[in-house]
């Protein structure tokens, strides 16, 4: 099970392409009694022996630290709280972070993840403070600082239809940084044309011949949208609980305690479209979510043979495609499809070099190995 806690639409930060709108209201940080009805729901909720991954998110998290700290603290204290079963993460902007916040990742078990779109010139044109100047000095400054305390830790880049082109450049910027889990996304409600779809084979191939150098230099880095495709490709296709499960095995609380499929839908938080409930609702009943992570309503996909390696199922970026949670877009479908292409060929490179792919068929892609060389093991 996983679950995301918006716990606050506040934030430093005005990116472009921000998907919290209407962020200051009443119900803009959460409160302590909703956060205490989330983590009820959390342990009501969950069946028993089913793990559950644990993420905090924004607005900027780490603006109301504090509060995340006094629900990890619920959550320890709780009576049916196994530390085997939980996972915890904070997803921050990077603009916000020091020792003290790294010591009390530490002791509270929250593993951090920075976002960030790569080097200034791409971070700049869609990152900013609130006040429009530029954050690229110092969430570099910050994505250093962390990797001293959580050396695999994941940066998130999100790419647009005007940086596409130099998604390569982004990924050799992370590697000379430090970073060795990158994340590459493309933003899901832009607007993507034919021409980006096309573009896309030639620029994850770039991506690929990086990954390849890395690992022959023994520098190997993490690249989910290589490493995502090598693992299903080996496995022979996803399974269902690593599918998208919005609605019934995902949830994402916003400030005010309304629930939603996944934290993208969030919005405006208007209580209406895509919310399936609130956490202060009397009888606790939920809507019915009308994802089917099984079965997709676009037709190319059911002669596709590619279509048990393919994301078609992620219900969110369906959404902002094509307004059906079941139906992928044109673009995420050619993204799809260059990511697999460029997946098969490393699989072939790699093996000419003797590389083991015990960690992607374990379902921990390269950790075992980039730990060696960063001095994690
Ligand atoms: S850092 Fe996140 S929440 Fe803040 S403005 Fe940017 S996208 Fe929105
Ligand atoms: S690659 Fe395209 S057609 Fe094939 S399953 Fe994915 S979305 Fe459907």
């Amino acid at each position: 099970m996983k679950y995301t806690l918006a716990v606050t639409r506040q934030c430093n930060f005005g990116c472009a392409y921000c998907y919290i709108s209407g962020i200051s209201g009443h119900d803009a940080v959460m409160s302590h009694e909703t956060a205490e009805r989330v983590v009820e729901f959390i342990f009501s909720r969950t069946p028993e022996h089913e793990n559950i991954d644990i993420g905090f998110f924004g607005g900027e998290p780490l603006l109301e630290f504090e509060l995340i700290k006094s629900i990890m603290r619920r959550i320890y204290r709780h009576e049916r709280y196994d530390p085997e079963r939980f996972l915890f993460s904070v997803v921050t902007n990077g603009s916000i972070f020091s020792d003290a916040i790294a010591a009390d990742l530490r002791e509270f078990r929250i593993s951090p993840g920075i976002s960030c779109d790569g080097p200034a010139c791409i971070q700049n044109r869609s990152r900013v403070f609130r006040d429009g100047s530029p954050t690229s000095a110092a969430v570099e400054g910050n994505i250093r600082h962390a990797l001293e305390f959580f050396p695999f830790m994941p940066v998130n880049a999100v790419y647009s239809p005007d940086t596409l082109d130099m998604l390569p450049d982004v990924v050799e910027y992370f590697h000379a940084l430090g970073v060795r889990n990158i994340y590459l996304n493309p933003d899901i409600s832009a607007r993507w044309t034919a021409r980006h779809a096309e573009m896309l084979d030639g620029v994850f191939s770039r991506i690929g011949t990086l990954y390849l150098d890395y690992y022959k230099a023994g520098a190997p880095c993490h690249i989910s949208l290589i490493d995502s495709k090598i693992t299903v490709i080996l496995r022979g296709g996803y399974e269902p609980l690593e599918r998208c499960r919005m609605g019934k095995g995902e949830f994402a609380f916003a400030p005010s305690g309304n629930i939603y499929p996944c934290e993208r839908l969030i919005g405006s938080d208007d209580g209406d479209r895509h919310c399936l409930g609130n956490v202060h609702s009397a009888t606790g009943m939920l809507k019915r979510c009308s994802h089917d992570s099984e079965h997709t309503s676009n037709p190319f996909c059911l002669n596709c043979g590619i279509s048990r390696y393919c994301m078609n199922w992620c219900g969110c970026t369906n959404y902002f495609a094509t307004g059906d949670y079941n139906s992928p877009g044109a673009f995420i479908c050619a993204s799809e499809k260059a990511s697999v292409t460029t997946a098969y060929a490393l699989i072939e490179k790699l093996g000419e070099e003797g590389f083991s792919f015990a960690d992607h068929l374990a379902g921990t892609p390269l950790q075992s190995i980039v730990g060696e060389v960063s001095g994690l093991q």
